[in-house]
């Protein structure tokens, strides 16, 4: 039998996710020799502090603080200390030198992602970056390789599981976002500071991968239209209840043809309605979930953990194994195509449905004013429902109105919540939320 050659693997972080990838590579070597054509050898582990305490115990010697030393003698580097620098300039070295890199970094890839990605095809290596999108959930490689004779027309994801906590424990108890908020926190499913989270900064690093891998074109973050969680209510959440859906932050990516008939890809995270029998209503807790539609597949769905180090460090072990073949054999392949060149759409010309509460006052001929305002900003209605609410002398106080509109441009709905806004028979408008899924 051949002697199996040893690849050299260089570690980049020691936390919650390195440590695992360590772990798992100390531990499961055979396996992975097997698997992979090659020995992976753990030459190395960059950290900031030496003597910090680690979830693993894994041996003195592995460890470094000088991650530039160690990178140029490997032939496979995993970046896991995320942020932009050094990890940036350290994953730029590592390819110049040669090696394939792993990285779970999205912020960085949606920051920077297309140097990264020239810099690769320039040397001729592998950029794999599975654990940056939902975690242990194999879904860029489905989509850049399963998919890649298929066209994908939509994809929606559950990408942050703290928010999707935050919004399940609302649906199920009635909490205040700032009640289940500090739940998460207090389980560890939120951050102390949890801006990056609920404001869907997270997510949107998520949706611009996701969307360049799904439609060939590398977009950035600034590309993503980005609203969070933090002003959902418990009002809203109940009424949606009420009317049978549920709310969670999507991260959306379609292609849809602008006004002047030009397609492009909408790419955007925000609060949005699901009806409650939708197969992604069904993701609770902190997991995640991403939903495709594809011309020829059809609809598919990939759930699983979205988070956490072990589940997170499977899938780093994947990009790991597929990287050490393609040394052993020679043959880069590419990691991503980039011939799709599809502008991003503004967030007005996105096309979704609206869902809008209102207070109206209950006097005759005010459905028909409303109807009629919609009618002309070309929103059809598909359904309108009325509540009226008594005192106890069973006078009538007000009415409450929920409209669900059918799909239309998100510059025309906005344009009717103002004008709608404007009528005097409205005491106020009580939610307006984006719709996907009816
Ligand atoms: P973490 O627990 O904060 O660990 C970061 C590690 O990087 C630590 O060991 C730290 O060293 C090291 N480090 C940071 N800056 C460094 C520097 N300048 N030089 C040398 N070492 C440095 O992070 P994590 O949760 O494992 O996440 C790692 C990456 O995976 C991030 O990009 C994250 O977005 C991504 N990711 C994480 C998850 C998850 O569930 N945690 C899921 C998906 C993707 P010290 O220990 O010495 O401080």
């Amino acid at each position: 039998m051949t002697e199996l050659r040893t690849l050299k693997v260089a570690l980049l972080g020691c936390g919650n996710v390195g440590s695992q990838v360590a772990r798992i590579l100390l531990e499961d070597a055979g396996m992975l020799a097997d698997r992979a054509g090659a020995r992976l050898e753990l030459s190395g582990i960059a950290v900031r502090n030496l003597d910090a305490p680690r979830d693993v115990e894994l041996p003195h010697e592995l460890f470094t603080t000088d991650a530039e030393t160690l990178v140029k003698g490997a032939d496979l580097v995993i970046e896991l200390m995320g942020g932009i620098e050094p990890a940036r300039t350290l994953i730029l070295t590592a390819m110049r030198n040669g090696a394939c890199v792993v990285t779970g970094n999205k912020a960085l890839l949606a920051q920077d992602g297309p140097t990264l990605h020239e810099e690769a095809d320039k040397a001729g290596v592998q950029l794999s970056y599975e654990a940056a999108v939902a975690g242990a959930i194999p879904i860029l490689r489905p989509i850049r390789d399963s998919l890649s004779g298929d066209r994908i027309t939509r994809v929606l994801g559950i990408v942050n599981g703290t928010t999707n906590f935050i919004l399940d424990q609302m649906d199920s108890t009635g909490a205040q976002f700032a009640d289940a908020l500090a739940e998460a926190q207090r389980l560890g499913y939120a951050e102390a500071d949890p801006t990056a989270d609920v404001e869907g900064h997270d997510a949107a690093s998520k949706a611009a991968i996701l969307a360049s891998l799904s439609f060939h074109t590398r977009f950035a973050l600034e590309d993503v239209y980005c609203e969070g969680i933090s002003s959902v209510s418990a009002a809203d959440i109940a009424a949606a209840k009420d009317a049978g859906f549920v709310i969670k932050l999507l991260a959306i990516a379609e292609e849809l043809e602008d006004t002047g008939g030009n397609t492009g890809v909408s790419v955007r995270v925000h609060p949005t309605l699901l009806p409650r029998e939708h197969p992604m209503a069904a993701v609770r807790g902190a997991f995640n979930a991403v939903f495709i539609e594809a011309e020829n597949a059809g609809e598919l769905m990939f759930y699983g953990q979205g988070a956490g180090g072990t589940p997170t460090a499977s899938a780093v072990m994947g990009d790991l194994v597929s990287a050490a073949r393609s040394i052993v054999l020679d043959c880069p392949g590419r990691t991503e195509t980039t011939t799709g060149q599809v502008p991003a759409l503004p967030i007005g010309a996105a096309m979704t449905s609206y869902y809008i509460g209102l207070d109206v006052a209950d006097q005759p001929g005010v459905l028909a004013r409303i109807a009629q305002l919609f009618a002309e900003h070309g929103v059809s209605i598909e359904i309108m429902r009325q509540t009226i609410h008594r005192d106890a002398g069973s006078k009538v106080e007000s009415a409450e109105l929920r409209i669900v509109t059918h799909r239309a441009r998100e510059a025309a709905l906005a344009a009717t919540v103002e004008a709608v806004k404007g009528l005097d028979v409205i005491n106020s408008v009580t939610s307006v939320l984006r719709v996907e899924g009816v």
